[in-house]
């Protein structure tokens, strides 16, 4: 078995190339070849010594996951679809704006948290992705989008957002939050990237400690009695802890405040009085709002609340000082909308074990 040199971070590089007797530069070096240039094949390292290049040949990979499709909306939304092992698919999504360009990565083949509202959490849980699986999404977006006319990059921000809880795959997040970060890898600034959560707090914790990037929190709903149903991990983690995990997250965090997430379900969450419980729950947390139209799929039992629905809610938050966003619904044509990623999923019966070790 060789090494797959593609999901290492600095670190690990460093240490691999410290067993063969070579400087830590070396894995500055290849870093570059790999990250920035797009390169998976070592003869093509023209600056790393020859010798080198065959041994490392010998040793290790740089395998990167294999492109099954691609797929272009009509409002320039891309999807990619990514075999990662046999019978198991995900989907990265680009999403293209004025002024920016935001990769939707996924972190799990599937998700054990099991939301009533989202695809993935219907399919049931299949496996984590490694950090070469994850960091292969964002490896394979770079190389097809690469650099604007005015020679910067067209992904600008990095959004853990597609399938899967990433804080549910802490380790291979953390490792590909790392490279993210690192200027011989990607070298996005911390504030540029932001992981989504429906909220494991003891992990999020960690990742206050450890690599605080920008945090969006996924409510959906102002009440205990509520979310337990909409988001069934809030039975473990209840509001009253996720809000107190929100506010000391705040002070780590590359910006100061948090985004809650709140998918507009109609007649399930979105009235005047779901409003006002809402800005009574957040009070004390320095926070934005980005409401999410409800982006249906078959057997959903959820309709999308109206379009009228949606400006009374928002306009109650505002009048209460919270600045609030309505996220667009990009790509929905080639389902690469939220909540629409579905990958292929072989064996999805391992939700239950999944739940019951958390
Ligand atoms: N597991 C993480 C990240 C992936 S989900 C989390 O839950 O935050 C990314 C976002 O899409 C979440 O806010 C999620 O609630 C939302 N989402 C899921 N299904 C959706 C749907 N059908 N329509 C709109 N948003 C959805
Ligand atoms: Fe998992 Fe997020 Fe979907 Fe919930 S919304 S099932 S946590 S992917």
């Amino acid at each position: 078995m060789t090494i797959n040199l593609l999901g290492l971070t600095r670190d690990e590089l460093t240490g691999f190339f410290d067993k063969l007797g070579e400087k830590p530069f070396r894995a500055k070096q290849v870093m570059k070849w790999i990250h920035q240039m797009g390169v998976s094949d070592f003869s093509i390292m023209t600056d790393v010594a020859k010798q080198l290049r065959e041994k490392l040949s010998e040793i290790a990979s740089i395998s990167v996951p294999t492109l099954l499709s691609e797929q272009v909306s009509l409002d320039g939304t891309k999807k990619w679809l990514l075999q990662l092992t046999p019978g198991n698919a995900i989907e990265t999504v680009f999403i293209p704006e004025d002024d920016r360009g935001t990769l939707c990565v996924s972190s799990q083949v599937g998700c054990a948290l099991a939301c009533t509202f989202c695809s993935t959490g219907r399919q049931g849980f299949n496996r984590n992705l490694t950090t070469a699986e994850i960091i292969g999404q964002i490896w394979w977006a770079y190389k097809a989008l690469g650099k604007n006319p005015k020679g910067e990059r067209v992904i600008s921000n990095v959004v853990l957002m597609g399938m899967g809880e990433p804080l549910l795959n802490y380790d291979a997040v953390v490792n590909t939050l790392s490279l993210l970060l690192d200027d011989h890898a990607y070298g996005l600034s911390r504030r540029r990237v932001t992981l989504s959560t429906s909220g494991v707090i003891p992990a999020l914790m960690r990742l206050q400690e450890q690599m605080p990037v920008a945090l969006a929190v996924s409510l959906h709903a102002p009440n205990d009695e509520l979310r337990d149903i909409l988001v069934p991990i809030n039975q473990k983690y209840p509001l009253k802890q996720l809000m107190q995990a929100c506010q000391s997250y705040v002070s780590a965090g590359p910006r100061d405040f948090i985004t809650f997430e709140y998918v507009m379900l109609r007649d399930v969450n979105d009235s005047d009085e779901h409003a006002r419980q809402l800005i009574g729950l957040v009070k004390d947390i320095p926070c934005k709002f980005n409401l999410i139209p409800f982006n249906p799929f078959p057997d959903s039992g959820y309709e999308a609340s109206t379009g009228e629905r949606i400006r009374r809610f928002k306009s109650q938050l505002i009048e209460h000082g919270f600045i609030v966003t309505v996220r667009k619904t990009r790509g929905d044509d080639i389902d690469a909308a939220c909540g629409q990623l579905a990958g292929k999923v072989i064996d999805k019966s391992r939700r239950h074990e999944k739940f019951s070790g958390m």
